[in-house]
């Protein structure tokens, strides 16, 4: 049993529902931290200061209002001074981060993965979820939100090479920077070609940033995979919208944020897998036509 488990997991595995109950506590106090994040940044108020206060009757929330899924449970979703009904939403960012990080720690642990790859996978998992809320309602990305993690996947693999599998840090960094070049170049060329053709914005600044930082976190071959998943979601979604609000598919405004995160999400947990199915695929009807 102990041989299955790298030299590299610094705990038994008697203690994988410890550290996952951890992971997943971790999720649910980062998606509160996203709260803030998805409301104040898109209206450019400071994330930091000052403390939360309740909409309705300006009420400084306490430490112990604070607790992650607990609080909101305990305050049966009101405001502990006037009552007024606090968004559903803010429980359901707490548990949605807490559940997203649990799966991508169970995979990498389950898969053996580098453990270090899970800075990697938490800092995209948060990035998935303020831009699946922030564009759907405001129609951005913020740059707070993509600059961080564009930094998390250069950086990371300049520490800690063994995260993409490599010995030499320039070998680790050049992964990471040829997948974060080649996404802005690819993207940019798109975005402002796009605006020639169609007169209007087909992939936003903020989708931009957002394709490069995933580059840099995933490489190329992620940063291909969800260019392509991404927009193959979005045109789906984008066909549904228009049949059922019976509009004109060029009418309407789609954003292509929560389509993108997505595919990203589904890299983290099947990308792999799903790659090399696919060539597997190829490689067999490669095959077949050469019988024919
Ligand atoms: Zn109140």
């Amino acid at each position: 049993m102990y041989n299955l488990w790298p030299y590299q997991y610094p705990f038994l595995p008697e203690m994988m529902n410890f550290w996952a109950f951890v992971v997943f506590v971790l999720g649910a106090c980062i998606g509160s931290f996203l709260n803030v994040c998805i409301w104040r940044i898109p209206r450019d108020e400071s994330i930091f200061s000052p403390p939360s206060r309740c909409p309705a009757c300006g009420h400084w929330i306490r430490c112990y209002e604070n607790i992650p899924l607990l609080s909101w449970i305990f305050l049966r979703g009101k405001c502990s001074q006037c009552g007024v009904r606090i968004s559903f939403r803010y429980f359901f960012v707490e548990l949605l981060t807490g559940v997203l990080f649990l799966l991508v720690w169970l995979k990498i642990i389950f898969e053996q993965q580098p453990l270090v790859l899970a800075v990697i996978y938490f800092a995209v998992t948060m990035l998935v979820v303020t831009t699946i809320f922030i564009d759907i309602e405001h129609r951005i990305i913020p740059d707070e939100t993509t600059y961080p993690v564009m930094l998390t996947g250069l950086v990371i693999p300049l520490i800690f090479p063994e995260v993409w599998g490599r010995h030499s840090r320039l070998d680790a960094f050049l992964f990471s920077f040829a997948g974060f070049f080649v996404a802005l170049i690819f993207s940019l060329a798109f975005s402002l070609i796009g605006k020639r053709i169609f007169r209007r914005e087909a992939l936003g600044l903020g989708d931009v940033k957002f394709l490069a930082a995933i580059g840099a976190c995933f490489g190329l071959p992620g940063f291909i995979f969800i260019l392509f998943i991404g927009s193959l979601l979005g045109s789906v979604g984008g066909i549904i919208k228009s049949l059922i609000r019976k509009k004109k598919l060029r009418r309407l405004t789609i954003p292509f944020g929560p389509y993108l995160a997505f595919a990203a999400y589904l890299w983290m947990l099947y990308g792999q897998s799903l790659a090399k199915w696919y060539l597997e695929f190829i490689h067999h009807a490669a095959n077949l036509l050469k019988n024919v």
